[in-house]
C-alpha cells in the first residue's frame, strides 16, 4: 500500500514526541542529574527498563533488566561552601566574603578529598618563593592559594607536594569560566580539599593578603625596628585572610545498575514475531552473533541544594537515540529483521570511570561480536559530522560505518572517544564510539547546568537513529560469518 505523505508526517511527529518524552524524563527533576548511586539514577534505570519491556525486549540482566555492579565516584552529600574572612587592616575590622559554588569555585574531584577546614591563607607564587623568602615550613597548617598557574603546571604533582608539606587545603586559579564543569571522578587516596577558583576570586584574595601584609610591615617599621624585627612582626602577625572550606565530598563505592535487554536475532522489536519468520532455535543459540548497542544514562548529578545538571546532550541524547532505533525496529512497516542478536545496554558509572561499560565487557550476557556506543548528539540543527571512536580507517566496523554515514551525507571524523567506547576497545571488542562532532562554535555547556533538553534538536537525534538503523541494515547484509 502506498503510504501518504500525511502518514509520514504524522509518523515523524509521533517519533519526535517520543524522543522529547524520553529527554524530558531523563533530564527532569525526578532523575535529578542521574549521578550513579543516587535515587535519581535509580529512577532513570526503572524508566529505561520499562521502555525496554514496552518494546518487547527480553531481560538480559541478572535481576530482570538490571545488572548490579558497584560504582566508585566522588559524590557531594551536601552543599559545598567557601568563605574568606579578610582583615581590612591590621587592627582588624574584618569582613567575610561568601563565594558561590560552581560559579566562583568548584571541587577538583579527581584530586580532592572532602573535608571541613578553617585556616589562614598563604599565597604561593614563584615571586613569593624567590623574593619574600616564603619557606616550605610556612605552608604547614595553611590553606594555600596558587593565584596564577605557572607554565607547565602539573596539578597532580602540586597537590601531592602541598599535602606532603602540611597544607590543609589548596585553591588553584583556573581562569574565568561561566560555570566550572562538574566532574565526579574520585580517588580514595586524595588527602586534602582541592578547589578550582576563578581568576577574579584569586585576585581578590591576593590583594587582600597583600594590603594587610603591607599594613603589618609599616606597623613594624613604625616601631623603628630593623629588618629582623620586621620579619618577626610579620611572622607574629595573624594572617590577614582566613579561609573556611566545607566540602562534603565523599568517595564511595555504591551499588548501581546497568539496564540490559536483548532483541533476539530474527525478531522485530515490539514483540512482532510473524510465524513464517520465527527464528529457529539455532538462530538464537549461543552461536548467533550479538551486537551491543549502548549509551550511558548516568550523569554528574544535581548539586545538593544547588544547581541542576540535566545532562541532556551528555547523555540523555544517546539514550534517546538508542530508544528511537528500537522504536524504528518495532515499526510494523519494517521488513528487515536483524540476523544477529541486538543487546541493548543503558550503562551506569561512565562519568566516574566507565564502570558500566567495563562490567558489560567483562560479563556480557552473550559473547559480544561488536559494540556500538553513542555519546552526545543533537546540539546542532543537523547531523553534519560524526566521530567514529577510532583514529584511523582500517577496522572493518569503522570502515563500514564510515561508508554508511558518508552515503547519508554525514561527514565522518576519525577521532577516538574518552567515553564508554574506550572501555570496549580496551577489552578487545570491535567497537564504534559514535558521537556528533561540532561544525560550528557551541557553548561549553557540557557538565554545566546549561546542558538542557531545550537546546537539543529532536530532528538531529532522529537523524542519528536513522543513521544507526542504516548501519544495522548494512551489518545484517553481511554474510553470517563476516564479523
Ligand atoms: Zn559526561
Amino acid at each position: 500500500m502506498q503510504r501518504t505523505a500525511l502518514a509520514q508526517d504524522t509518523e515523524t511527529e509521533t517519533e519526535r514526541d517520543a524522543i522529547s518524552q524520553d529527554l524530558r524524563y531523563l533530564t527532569g527533576s525526578e532523575a535529578a542529574g542521574r549521578l550513579s548511586g543516587t535515587d535519581g539514577a535509580r529512577r532513570a534505570s526503572v524508566y529505561l527498563a520499562q521502555a525496554l519491556e514496552d518494546l518487547g525486549l527480553t531481560p538480559a540482566g541478572n535481576d530482570g533488566y538490571f545488572r548490579w555492579l558497584d560504582v566508585a565516584a566522588a559524590r557531594l552529600t551536601g552543599p559545598a561552601r567557601l568563605k574568606a574572612t579578610i582583615a581590612s587592616d591590621v587592627t582588624g575590622s574584618a569582613k567575610t566574603r561568601t563565594y558561590q559554588h560552581r560559579k566562583d569555585f568548584a571541587e577538583m574531584s579527581s584530586l580532592s578529598s572532602g573535608g571541613t577546614v578553617k585556616a589562614p591563607l598563604v599565597v604561593v607564587t614563584e615571586e613569593a618563593q624567590e623574593e619574600s623568602g616564603l619557606r616550605p615550613e610556612d605552608l604547614k597548617g595553611k590553606i594555600a592559594l596558587i593565584p596564577k598557574r605557572p607554565a607547565g603546571f602539573d596539578f597532580g604533582a602540586t597537590v601531592t607536594t602541598a599535602a606532603d608539606l602540611g597544607v590543609v587545603a589548596l585553591l588553584v586559579e583556573m581562569g574565568e569560566p561561566a560555570w566550572f564543569h562538574k566532574t565526579v571522578y574520585g580517588s580514595p587516596n586524595n588527602r586534602i580539599p582541592v578547589l578550582r577558583v576563578t581568576a577574579s576570586l584569586a585576585t581578590e584574595l591576593v590583594a587582600a593578603a597583600a594590603t594587610a601584609a603591607a599594613a603589618g610591615r609599616s606597623a613594624g617599621a613604625a616601631d623603628g625596628g630593623d629588618g629582623a624585627a620586621n620579619a618577626a612582626v610579620r611572622a607574629a602577625a595573624p594572617s590577614p585572610v582566613e579561609v573556611e572550606i566545607d566540602l562534603p565530598l565523599s568517595f564511595q563505592w555504591l551499588p548501581c545498575r546497568n539496564v540490559l535487554g536483548l532483541l533476539p536475532a530474527g525478531r522485530l522489536a515490539g514483540g512482532h514475531l510473524p510465524g513464517s519468520l520465527m527464528p529457529s532455535t539455532h538462530a538464537t543459540s549461543a552461536l548467533t552473533r550479538t551486537v551491543a548497542i549502548t549509551a550511558h544514562f548516568d550523569h554528574v548529578g544535581d548539586d545538593p541544594a544547588g544547581p541542576r545538571f540535566p545532562g541532556a546532550m551528555d547523555n540523555a541524547s544517546g539514550v534517546a537515540t538508542v530508544l528511537a532505533v528500537l522504536r524504528a525496529l518495532a515499526a510494523p512497516a519494517r521488513r528487515t529483521r536483524l540476523p544477529f542478536n541486538l543487546l541493548v545496554g543503558f550503562l551506569t558509572g561512565e562519568e566516574s570511570g566507565l564502570w558500566g561499560a567495563k562490567d558489560l565487557a567483562a560479563h556480557p550476557p552473550r559473547p559480544l561480536s561488536a559494540a556500538i556506543n553513542l555519546d552526545g548528539i543533537g546540539f546542532e540543527p543537523a547531523l553534519r559530522a560524526i566521530r567514529l571512536g577510532r583514529s584511523a580507517p582500517g577496522h572493518w566496523l569503522a570502515d563500514l560505518a564510515a561508508e554508511t554515514f558518508q552515503g547519508l551525507g554525514i561527514e565522518v571524523r576519525w577521532v577516538t572517544g574518552t567515553d564508554d567506547s574506550a572501555a570496549f576497545m580496551n577489552a578487545g571488542l570491535s567497537t564504534l564510539g559514535l558521537g556528533q562532532m561540532a561544525t560550528e562554535p557551541w557553548p561549553a555547556a557540557m557538565h554545566t547546568p546549561e546542558d538542557t533538553a531545550e537546546v537539543l534538536h529532536l530532528s538531529t537525534i532522529k537523524e542519528g537513529a536513522d543513521a544507526i538503523l542504516s548501519l544495522l541494515d548494512r551489518l545484517a547484509a553481511r554474510p553470517a560469518r563476516a564479523f
